[in-house]
C-alpha cells in the first residue's frame, strides 16, 4: 500500500467533558475522585479517540485527557518537588502562575502516562502520537530553590523524561513529541544548551521524535504577548539552524493566522514538518479551503512527503463543539491538498 501523503493529527490536547472537568480552562480542576476518576479520565479518552476517528483525523493522540495541565502533570510525578508550597514566577516572562518548588533531587519513581497510552494502544490500530513536555518549559514552570541552575534542572528533566519516553515506545507509542514553547523565547539557551538536552531526552528512542514549538494556547496572555511581536514573527529562524542539525524527526510548528513568514520552514528542509493550519486562538472554524491554502503555501518549502497537516497548538482551552469542527476542517483540508498532489 502506497504510503499516506500528509497525515493529519492534533499538536495533543483536546477538551474534557464537563463531567470530568470543567472546560474552558487551564489547570481545571478534577470533578471527580479515586476510582471514578480513573475511570473517567479512561472514557475520556475513548471519547477523545472516536473524536479524532469520526474526523478522519490519521495521528491519533490522547486529546491530553488524563493530564490537567501539558507540563504541571509529568512534574507532580517526580520526587525532589514540592507542590504545597508554591511560589508567583513568570512563565516565559509573560504571565504569572503560581508553581511549585524544587527542593531535592529530581528523579522519575514512576512512569506517568504509560498505563494510559498501554489503554490507548489497545483502543485502534492507527499510529499514535503521545506528547511530553520539553525539559526547558518545564524548567520554565516552577521555581528552582535546588539546583539553582536551568541548564543543570533541565539535565535532570530530561533524564527523567528519556526514561517515560522509552517506556511509551514500548507500549507501542508510534512518536513521541516535546512540546517546548519555551524554545520561542530563550533562543541563546536554546542554542547553548536546550537543544543538546533534548537530545538527551530522546537518546536511543527508535521510534519518531517530535518537537512542538508555537506561539501558546489561545489566552489573554499570549494574545497580548502576540501583539507586540510585530508584522513578521521571525524567532523560529534563531532555532531552526540548530533543529536542522538535531536528531529530531519532526517539527511542529504555528503557522495559520500567524505572522510566521512562511520561508523559515526552509531551515528545517528535510525534516517532517508539523504545520499548524488550524488556529487555536479563535473559535471561528476554519473553512477546508482556508486550512488548503496554508497547507499549499507550506508546500513551497516543504517536500509532500514531509508534511503533516496539524493544528498550531493544543485545544484543551476550546469549546468542544469547535474542536470538532476544527477537527473535521483539518482532514478535509488535507484531503484538498492530497487530491491535487495525486493528479
Ligand atoms: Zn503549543
Amino acid at each position: 500500500m502506497k504510503k499516506l501523503l500528509l497525515p493529519t493529527s492534533i499538536v495533543g490536547s483536546l477538551p474534557k467533558p464537563a463531567w470530568l472537568a470543567p472546560p474552558e480552562k487551564l489547570w481545571s480542576p478534577w470533578k471527580l475522585e479515586g476510582d471514578q476518576l480513573v475511570e473517567g479520565k479512561q472514557d475520556a479518552l475513548r471519547i477523545s479517540l472516536q473524536e479524532q476517528l469520526l474526523a478522519g483525523v490519521d495521528i491519533i493522540c490522547d486529546g491530553e485527557q488524563t493530564r490537567q495541565h501539558f507540563v504541571t502533570t509529568f512534574i507532580e510525578h517526580l520526587s525532589g518537588v514540592d507542590f504545597e508550597n508554591r511560589k508567583i514566577v513568570k512563565i516565559r516572562d509573560r504571565y504569572d502562575a503560581s508553581v511549585p518548588i524544587v527542593v531535592d533531587q529530581v528523579i522519575r519513581q514512576k512512569s506517568v502516562f504509560v498505563d494510559d497510552a498501554k489503554f490507548l494502544r489497545k483502543q485502534t490500530n492507527k499510529p499514535i502520537k503521545w506528547a511530553l513536555p520539553g525539559p526547558m518549559t518545564m524548567v520554565d514552570t516552577l521555581y528552582d530553590d535546588h539546583y539553582k541552575s536551568r541548564e543543570k534542572l533541565a539535565w535532570e528533566f530530561a533524564k527523567a523524561l528519556n526514561e517515560e519516553a522509552r517506556e511509551l515506545q514500548d507500549a507501542g507509542v508510534d512518536i513521541i513529541q516535546f512540546d517546548e514553547p519555551a524554545f520561542n523565547v530563550f533562543f541563546d539557551e536554546v542554542n547553548d544548551w536546550g537543544m543538546a538536552v533534548l537530545e538527551k531526552a530522546i537518546e536511543g528512542l527508535k521510534c519518531q521524535t517530535a518537537v512542538h514549538i508555537c506561539y501558546g494556547y489561545g489566552i489573554q496572555a499570549n494574545n497580548d504577548w502576540k501583539k507586540t511581536l510585530g508584522s513578521e514573527w521571525r524567532q523560529y529562524e534563531e532555532i531552526f539552524p540548530k533543529i536542522q542539525k538535531s536528531n529530531i524527526d519532526i517539527v511542529s510548528l504555528e503557522c495559520h493566522n500567524s505572522r510566521v513568514p512562511y520561508d523559515l520552514m526552509e531551515l528545517v528542509r528535510g525534516k517532517k514538518v508539523m504545520v499548524g493550519a488550524i488556529d487555536v486562538a479563535t473559535n471561528t472554524i476554519e473553512t477546508p479551503e482556508e486550512v488548503a491554502a496554508t497547507l499549499r503555501k507550506a508546500l513551497e518549502f516543504v517536500d509532500p512527503e514531509n508534511l503533516y497537516p496539524s493544528t498550531n497548538c493544543g485545544m484543551a482551552p476550546l469549546s468542544r463543539k469547535v474542536a470538532r469542527g476544527k477537527l473535521s476542517a483539518l482532514s478535509a483540508g488535507a484531503a484538498i491538498i492530497r487530491n491535487e498532489l495525486a493528479i
